[in-house]
């Protein structure tokens, strides 16, 4: 049996087609996830935003693993802040949802894996912190917004010795693709920072001696097909979640 595999969804206002263009949320996630799920031996599911806790509970009991996918902002309310001049479009209804279903799947301990947008609410759900935006607040920092295509990778990021990354891999630096302007700040208790790019932004955490708990700020999934250690890292998730 292939391990079902929940991948959270953004929103936005209208259709594809043009013909409900205001009040009507459209619920998506970029096919790279389901492909990258689909080929490394799981079977995807995507999850509108459209919850309760109820219903978050009861969709996770039939789900063997969780792909946090990218998306908006995470309002600054979620971890004490107010909002600042750069910071970009936000959805309070989807961060409500999957800051529920996050903490929600650390109890149960399912796998989790948290990409871009994932991983900052990852880190918000247990208490950490974001910065609003890396280029105001973050000094030297290198362009994390690349404006290559997300297949292409622009950025190196180095992995700390004896982390889940680092050992899947085998190896202490590998390249990614970049597009986010956000990034951890203080990370939560609980999460190890196991990569961090050149001018020492968060680019993966981890929860340790968990099943597989582990999120990062670049995009495996745009990288899937080419990419040895993106594979890699679908496959891990796959594989701890039954597959
Ligand atoms: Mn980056």
């Amino acid at each position: 049996m292939k391990p079902l595999i929940g991948i959270t969804c953004s929103r936005q206002v209208g259709g594809a087609w043009g013909a409900y263009d205001t009040g009507h949320f459209m619920d998506y996630a970029f096919d790279e996830y389901g492909k990258a799920v689909l080929h490394s031996g799981g079977a995807p599911v995507l999850i509108p935003v459209t919850q309760d806790a109820g219903s978050i509970a009861a969709v996770l009991d039939r789900l063997d693993g969780i792909v946090l996918s990218g998306g908006p902002d995470v309002h600054p309310r979620f971890y004490g802040e107010e909002p600042m001049p750069r910071l970009g479009d936000l959805d309070e209804d989807l961060d409500r949802m999957e800051l529920e279903l996050t903490r929600v799947v650390l109890d149960r301990d399912l796998p989790l894996f948290a990409i871009c947008r994932g991983i900052q609410v990852l880190n918000v759900a247990l208490g950490g912190t974001l910065y609003q935006d890396i280029q105001a607040l973050v000094d030297g920092a290198l362009n994390h917004v690349q404006q290559a295509p997300k297949h292409v990778t622009t950025h190196t990021v180095r992995l700390e010795p004896h982390s889940m990354v680092a050992s899947l891999l085998n190896r202490r630096t590998i390249r990614v693709n970049s597009k986010h302007h956000q990034a951890v700040k203080e990370p939560a208790s609980e999460l190890r920072v196991t990569a961090r790019s050149g001018d020492g932004v968060v680019e993966a955490l981890e929860w340790p001696d968990r099943r597989f708990t582990l999120g990062v700020q670049w995009h495996p999934e745009g990288t899937w097909e080419t990419d040895p250690p993106s594979k890699k890292l679908f496959r891990a998730f796959i594989k701890a979640a039954g597959g």
